[in-house]
């Protein structure tokens, strides 16, 4: 059994519990998102109310979900916490290393040799350490949780920003860096701000063309990609009763494209339904024994502008197919006119060269029955398909199911390539073109949640836009970006003048769903005997070693690059082909802050080496300084470490021998992983200290033997000419932290506190 029951039940019993206390301390009735909340807290049961947007608090997630590139380091660092178990149940996911080029059977070959060594890797320390498994081919990190892991009113995170899918199954599905991850897999609890609230009331009816994913492009069109920072958006009302669990999970989905912490809905018979059709009958009956638990108070849905921060009204009845792109997912089309002016403004390419059906947004069973109930009436009317087009099931069980069920073959009898049950072409892993710098401008439209420049395919000039999977397929028989199927006719070989039907589709199987091998392979339950090896030569992988600990006096410092304006994780550790090494500290510290600008001559990449004073790039000077026995610190502006909570970003600085980062404020996340690494992240009592630092500085810590809670630090800055600056810097160190950089790491104190 892929799911624990039991641990099911503990939880519905803990809500039982937790719940009413909850509504008692909050002094008024709950939304579904703070029950879940407040029935997840670290210390047991609620004994203060959280204020929305200011609180850090801590939680103890009921599971942990990875998926294959972020999952390397997460594991490479639980390896060194000196547990022998996960304490939390956890799953690997085999999806993201497949590309789609020819077809599933050759690609997921093609993966399984170029990156057996990872797949290997990860297979061995889930076995060892009690994981379960996903093969390659198995299917879609979000779309197997929602198939087996997800369930009404549990709690728990994933290092991808789209665990948020899970949401469609009533959870709090929250994505997060691979330390945080190694954190709950090592017994500790995680740490999140208390977020605020959006309500989404829906009202009316999805019918005809529009599907969930309309409501998603529409909140997205409201929202913008900023709109739901720090927030769990909530749906309900009438509207969402009515729509299928998958469809729930792709609006959730997409809740990341609005900067959702998550999304959620109440429990209801569609969840039900979805838990028996997916083998789940005993949690269906659990989740009705609770389910006044799982969904808000009844006053909150009454009157939700009390309850929520903000409520938002979307009549489904009234929505129509849109079209969101190019390049952000937020900028919605509603189909036919709208797009031509539109198209003809922008100069968007209007034919439509690649239809795409799949990611953990839209691969579900619905989705493809959908989709395919239009590629049947263009085979039944004799249209030709215009545009090329690509499938990516979900899962196996999806795929296995939809093959049995005739639903694949209409899609091959239309000439589109069935492509692995991976992401593919939703990650960059489309072999579309041997250059794609250089290929030419064209417009895509698939069913996937991101479309920024160049995420499908490499190519810049791609113009990717997002719409649900039967409006995909009809604009790639169409062959036409403003084709309106509710009124454009298409002509078929023929020559005669054919309309499409509405889409028609099965949300489950009628004859259930069905699967040989669904990849899962399930841990020993002793895995001790579990040799996990790396190759000493290898490329991809590398074993890590403790961090030394940076000690209680840092002198001579030199400063490695004061780093001008916005720098993101991205600038830190870039992603792109650098994805290839995540699994290898020393090679991917390669990159580290080779995007960063360069304050003092507007460059990237060119520091100073005040070893030689020579420039050179950012890795090369730093492994210089670290070659000498020398610290280094790096002086960063505003919001210093924001975009992902990828923790190479902290690991490569601190592996490469950066001591401290100095900056104006920090990206919250950043600043917690860095203290998890040991390091020091400080931010200037004073701002205006930053244009102190100079070029050949050297820093020397005058008390960090008297480091404490709440206390700031003294830093002497030494220019060049031997004059002197004093920087009182600030940290947000608790007495843990403290004690994480006394060890050298958050894993080190955990190793060293597991072996007493
Ligand atoms: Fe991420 Fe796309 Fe894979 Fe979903 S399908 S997990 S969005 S890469």
């Amino acid at each position: 059994m892929a799911f624990d029951i039991d641990m099911i039940k503990g939880v519905y019993t803990k809500m039982a519990e937790r719940v009413d206390k909850a509504r008692d301390i909050v002094g008024k009735p709950l939304t579904l998102s703070e029950k879940i909340l407040y029935s997840h807290l670290w210390d047991g049961n609620p004994t203060k109310a959280f204020v929305r947007g200011k609180d850090y608090v801590d939680f103890a997630p009921d599971r942990i979900a990875c998926q294959d590139a972020t999952a390397q380091m997460a594991l490479l660092q639980f390896m060194q916490a000196g547990k022998s178990k996960v304490a939390v149940p956890t799953t690997v996911h085999c999806d993201h290393l497949i590309q789609a080029k020819e077809g599933a059977v050759t690609d997921l070959k093609h993966a399984n040799s170029v990156s057996s060594e990872v797949f290997n890797f990860l297979e061995s320390v889930s076995n060892k350490y009690g994981i379960g498994f996903w093969k390659p081919g198995a299917g879609i990190i979000h779309q197997v949780v929602l198939e087996n892991y997800a369930f009404p009113g549990g709690m728990m995170i994933g290092t991808d920003s789209h665990t948020v899918n899970a949401g469609g199954l009533g959870m709090v599905a929250i994505g997060v860096g691979g330390a945080d991850a190694v954190d709950v897999m090592a017994g500790m609890a995680w740490e999140l701000k208390f977020p605020k609230l959006i309500g989404v009331r829906l009202t009316g009816k999805l019918s005809g063309w529009t599907a969930p994913k309309d409501v998603i492009l529409k909140v997205a069109e409201i929202l913008t990609v900023k709109g739901g920072t720090g927030a769990i958006v909530e749906y309900f009302g009438p509207g969402a009763t009515s729509m299928s669990c998958t469809g729930k999970g792709t609006i959730c989905n997409m809740g990341a494209e609005i900067g959702a912490t998550t999304s959620t809905f109440g429990y209801d018979d569609s969840m039900e339904r979805y838990l028996r059709a997916t083998d789940r009958a005993d949690i269906a009956d659990a989740a009705n024994s609770v389910k006044e638990h799982l969904t808000a108070d009844a006053e909150v849905y009454a009157n939700p502008e009390q309850y929520f921060d903000q409520v938002i009204d979307i009549n489904l009845s009234e929505l129509g197919p849109l079209l969101n792109g190019p390049f952000t997912p937020d900028l919605s089309t509603e189909v036919g006119s709208a797009m031509t002016e539109k198209a003809k403004a922008n100069d968007w390419p209007i034919k439509v060269e690649w239809g795409l059906i799949g990611s953990c947004t839209n691969s579900s069973y619905e989705d493809l029955s959908r989709a395919s109930s239009i590629a049947q009436q263009a085979l039944d009317k004799g249209v030709k398909m215009k545009a090329e087009l690509g499938i990516n099931p979900g899962s196996e069980q999806v795929r296995y199911t939809a093959e049995r069920d005739g639903i694949l073959d209409v899609f091959e009898k239309l000439d589109a390539k069935i492509f692995t049950n991976a992401c593919g072409p939703c990650i960059g892993q489309w072999a579309r073109y041997s250059d794609p710098k250089n290929a030419p401008k064209n417009s895509i439209v698939h069913s996937f949640n991101r479309n920024f420049a160049k995420r499908a395919d490499g190519n810049p000039n791609t113009h990717a836009f997002v719409a649900s999977p039967e409006l995909t397929a009809a604009i790639a028989v169409a062959g036409r970006l403003d084709f309106n199927p509710l009124t454009d006719k298409l002509i078929n070989e023929n020559g005669e003048e054919v309309m499409f039907d509405e889409p028609t589709g099965w949300e489950l199987p009628p004859k259930g769903f069905d699967v040989k091998d669904n990849g899962y392979l399930a841990p020993e339950a002793d895995g001790s005997h579990v040799q996990v090896s790396v190759k000493d030569d290898s490329e991809r992988l590398q074993l890590l070693t403790p961090f030394v600990p940076l000690g209680d006096s840092i002198t001579g410092a030199k400063l490695l690059i004061k780093a001008f304006g916005k720098c993101t994780t991205d600038h830190i550790s870039m992603a792109g082909p650098w994805l290839r090494f995540r699994g290898h500290l020393d090679n991917i510290a390669n990159n580290t802050l080779i995007g960063a600008v360069n304050a003092f001559n507007q460059k990237t990449n060119f520091v100073k080496n005040q070893l030689t004073g020579d420039y050179g790039g950012v890795p090369d000077v730093q492994r210089a300084y670290k070659k000498a026995g020398i610290k280094t610190i790096v002086v960063g502006d505003h919001n210093y470490g924001e975009g992902s909570s990828r923790e190479h970003a902290a690991m490569q600085p601190r592996h490469l021998g950066v001591a401290a980062v100095i900056v104006k404020s920090f990206a919250r996340i950043h600043e917690t992983n860095l203290k998890k690494q040991g390091m020091l992240g400080l931010t200037f009592a004073n701002e205006a200290d930053y244009d102190l630092i100079q070029e050949d500085d050297t820093f020397n810590f005058t008390d960090l033997n008297a480091f404490a809670p709440g206390k700031q630090l003294t830093i002497e800055a030494v220019h060049s000419d031997g004059s002197k600056d004093v920087i009182k810097v600030n940290h947000t160190y608790n007495q843990s932290q403290i004690d994480w950089y006394n060890e050298g790491s958050a894993l080190n104190l955990i190793k060293k506190q597991n072996a007493v």
